[in-house]
C-alpha cells in the first residue's frame, strides 16, 4: 500500500484542497521525460503494440533511453488468469509478471528486460486506488473518476519515468478510442499533455484504411470517425499511422490530413509486411522517427555514430529474412492450435533461430486430441522436429505422450517445454522404466505413481491468478551435458517459469538409473528443471519457457538447437556434436 506522504509527495497541500489533484513522485522533472502515446482508433488488432515497439526500437537506437508501458483496460489485476485461446499467451516477466502478449513485443525488439512496472490493468488502477481510501489517503473527499483515477495513471507514467530515467515513455493504450472501459487512460493522457506543457507528449493515432473487395478502392470514413472520436476526448493526433493491406494512396491519406488537422507528411502509410522485423525499416523511411524527435524538442539528444552501429547490426539480421536457402518443418502440439497468439513467444523464437542459421522454419500445427502410438508415425510423418509446448488441463495429453514416445524411439529432434517437460517424464517413467501408471496429479489427482506432482509450495495456495512458482530463476546445469555445453559452458543460467507441478523427487534416482538425465536443477531445492538422453541426437526439455528470453539478435539456445538438429536429420546420435558446433557459432 502506498503511504500518504508517497501519494502526496510533491502535491503542495493547498492543491489537495483545490480541484488540482495530480500527485507527482518527489524529485519528477517536467520535461525531462517526454511522452509518445499510442492509440488505436476503428478496430483493435491494428498491431499497436508492434508499431510502438519499432518506433520505441529506433529511438533507441539513436542513444535515448526509452521505457514502455501497456495500460489495459481490463478489470483483472494481471493476465494470468486469462485464456490465451480468447486473449493471446501469457507472457512472463523476469520479476514474475503475468502480463500481455505485447509486453513480449517490446523485450524483443528492444533487447531489454522489462518488470511489473512496465504493465498496468484497469483493476490494478482501481486496486490501488480503493486501496488508498481504505487507508483514509483522500483527505476526507469524495473519491472521483477525475481527478483521482485519472491521477493514478499519470503517477504511474512519471513513477515509471523517474525509476526508469527514460528520455521518452512508449505509452499504450489497449483497445480502441471510444471503448467505454479505456475512456480514462484518454483522458488522463489529454490532462498529461496539458500538465505537461508544449512538446513533451505525441499522439499517435493508428487507424485502418479499409478496401472493400466489392469497391476496389480505399476508403478512408471509418478512419475519419475514429480520428474524429480521438478529437472529441480532446486530443488532437500528431501522427496518424494508416495500417491497410496495401499501401495506402496518396488521395486517401489527403482526405486524412485535412479532416485531422495533421501535416500530410505526418499521416503514414503501413502496409501490412511479412515479417514484423521489417517494421522499424519501413517507420525510417517515411521518416518518423525525425518527425518525433523534433515534435518533442530532443533532436540534442541523439548520438548519430550509435545510431549508425546499432542499425547495421539490425540490417544483418533483417537482410537474412526471406533469403533462407534451408527449410524445416516443426510440428508444435497444442491445444489452441486455431490461434497463433496462443504461441507467439514459440513462433518468434523458431523464426529467430531460422534467420540466424538460414533457414525457413514452417509449422505444422498438431492436434493431439487424435493421436495415439499406433498412428503417431502417420501424423508425424512431414516434420523433421516436434516441440511439446507448455499447457493446462487434460485435453491431448496422452497424444502428446505418444508422440514423445515416437520421438524418443525414432531420433527425432524434441524439444519439450513445461508441460511438455511433465510429460516427457511420464512418457519416460510409463515406456522405459516400467511404471505403467505414472502420470501427472494435474491430469489424474488419484494416479497411484504420480511422477509429476503438485510443488510443496504451491500446496499451501489456494485461488488461481498471480499464484504460480512464477518468474525468472537460475538453473544450475550439470558439467558436459547437452544443456551446459548449449549455453556455452556455462553452469548457471537463467529461464523464466509459470507451473505447478514438477518431478516428484522421490522418482529422481528411478528415472536416471533407467538412462534419463535431469541436467538442470533449481540450485539449493530437488527441483528438476532441464532434461536430456544422452542417447539420442536432440532431446531435450525444461520446466521453464525458454520461449520468453529468445531475441531477434540472440537467439535462444535450446531452440537454435532444435533447429540445428531439424536441418541435419538425426538418423544417429553422432550428430549431437554438429549440433553443437552450430549452437556455438550463433550463440557464441
Ligand atoms: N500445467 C503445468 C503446471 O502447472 C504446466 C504449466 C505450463 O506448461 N505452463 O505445472
Amino acid at each position: 500500500m502506498t503511504d500518504k506522504n508517497e501519494l502526496l509527495a510533491g502535491v503542495s497541500e493547498a492543491s489537495v484542497e483545490s480541484e488540482f489533484f495530480s500527485p507527482i513522485p518527489a524529485g519528477y522533472k517536467k520535461g525531462k521525460t517526454k511522452y509518445v502515446i499510442v492509440m488505436g482508433t476503428v478496430m483493435s488488432g491494428l498491431g499497436k503494440g508492434i508499431f510502438s515497439s519499432c518506433l520505441a526500437k529506433l529511438m533507441q537506437d539513436k542513444g535515448l533511453k526509452v521505457a514502455p508501458i501497456k495500460l489495459e483496460g481490463y478489470l483483472n489485476i494481471d493476465s494470468g488468469t486469462l485464456n490465451p485461446f480468447r486473449h493471446g499467451e501469457v507472457f512472463v516477466l523476469d520479476d514474475g509478471m503475468e502480463c500481455d502478449m505485447d509486453l513480449g513485443t517490446y523485450e524483443r525488439m528492444l533487447d531489454q528486460n522489462l518488470s511489473r512496472e512496465n504493465f498496468s490493468t484497469s483493476g490494478q488502477i482501481y486496486r490501488s486506488i480503493l486501496d488508498k481510501e481504505r487507508h483514509g489517503d483522500y483527505l476526507g473527499r469524495d473519491v472521483q473518476m477525475i481527478p483521482h483515477v485519472t491521477g493514478e495513471v499519470k503517477f504511474k507514467l512519471r513513477t515509471l519515468a523517474m525509476k526508469s530515467n527514460a528520455d521518452i515513455v512508449f505509452v499504450e493504450i489497449g483497445g480502441t478510442a471510444g471503448d467505454l472501459e479505456n475512456a480514462f487512460y484518454i483522458e488522463a493522457m489529454r490532462e498529461l499533455a496539458y500538465e505537461e506543457g508544449a512538446h513533451s507528449c505525441c499522439f499517435v493515432a493508428l487507424t485502418y484504411i479499409l478496401e472493400p473487395r466489392t469497391l476496389g478502392e480505399q476508403k478512408s470514413k471509418a478512419a475519419q470517425l475514429g480520428i474524429k472520436q480521438l478529437m472529441q476526448s480532446g486530443i488532437q493526433p500528431d501522427i496518424i499511422a494508416c495500417r491497410a493491406a496495401n499501401t495506402v494512396s496518396e488521395k486517401v491519406r489527403q482526405k486524412i490530413s485535412v479532416y485531422s488537422n495533421v501535416p500530410i507528411g505526418r499521416v503514414v502509410s503501413l502496409a501490412d509486411s511479412a515479417s514484423i522485423y521489417q517494421i522499424p525499416a519501413m517507420l525510417r523511411d517515411c521518416g518518423m522517427d525525425f518527425e518525433v524527435l523534433r515534435l518533442l524538442h530532443i533532436e540534442d539528444r541523439i548520438d548519430l555514430r550509435k545510431e549508425r552501429i546499432e542499425w547495421a547490426k539490425w540490417c544483418d539480421f533483417t537482410d537474412k529474412i526471406g533469403k533462407e536457402k534451408h527449410e524445416v518443418t516443426i510440428g508444435i502440439t497444442g491445444k489452441y492450435t486455431s490461434v497463433r497468439d496462443s504461441y507467439a513467444s514459440i513462433i518468434n523464437a523458431l523464426e529467430h533461430s531460422g534467420i540466424a542459421l538460414g533457414c525457413k522454419v514452417k509449422i505444422e500445427w498438431i492436434d493431439t486430441s487424435v493421436i495415439t502410438d499406433k498412428n503417431a508415425a502417420e501424423h508425424l510423418k512431414d516434420v523433421d522436429g516436434i516441440i511439446v509446448p507448455g499447457g493446462f488441463g487434460v485435453r491431448g495429453t496422452e497424444g502428446k505422450i505418444a508422440c514423445i514416445k515416437y520421438a524418443r524411439a525414432n531420433n527425432m529432434p524434441f524439444l519439450g517445454i513445461c508441460l511438455g517437460f511433465q510429460m516427457a517424464v511420464i512418457e519416460f517413467a510409463r515406456n522405459v522404466c516400467g511404471l505403467k501408471k505414472a502420470n501427472s496429479t494435474e491430469i489424474e489427482p488419484a494416479c497411484t505413481e504420480p511422477v509429476i506432482d503438485i510443488l510443496p509450495e504451491q500446496k499451501k495456495i489456494e485461488g488461481l491468478g498471480g499464484n504460480m512458482r512464477l518468474g525468472g530463476r537460475d538453473i544450475e546445469t550439470k558439467p558436459d551435458t547437452m544443456a551446459f555445453k548449449l549455453f556455452g559452458n556455462s553452469s548457471t543460467i537463467r529461464m523464466r517459469f509459470r507451473h505447478r507441478y514438477e518431478v516428484d523427487p522421490r522418482y529422481i534416482e528411478t528415472l536416471e538409473k533407467a538412462g534419463l538425465l535431469f541436467s538442470g536443477k533449481a540450485p539449493n531445492q530437488p527441483i528438476m528443471q532441464i532434461l536430456e538422453l544422452p542417447a539420442h541426437p536432440y532431446f531435450i526439455a525444461t520446466q521453464a519457457h525458454p520461449c520468453l528470453t529468445s531475441r531477434p539478435l540472440h537467439p535462444q539456445p535450446m531452440f537454435v538447437g532444435l533447429v540445428a538438429a531439424a536441418m541435419t536429420g538425426t538418423k544417429d546420435n553422432k550428430n549431437a556434436a554438429g549440433i553443437l558446433r552450430t549452437v556455438e557459432k550463433v550463440c557464441g
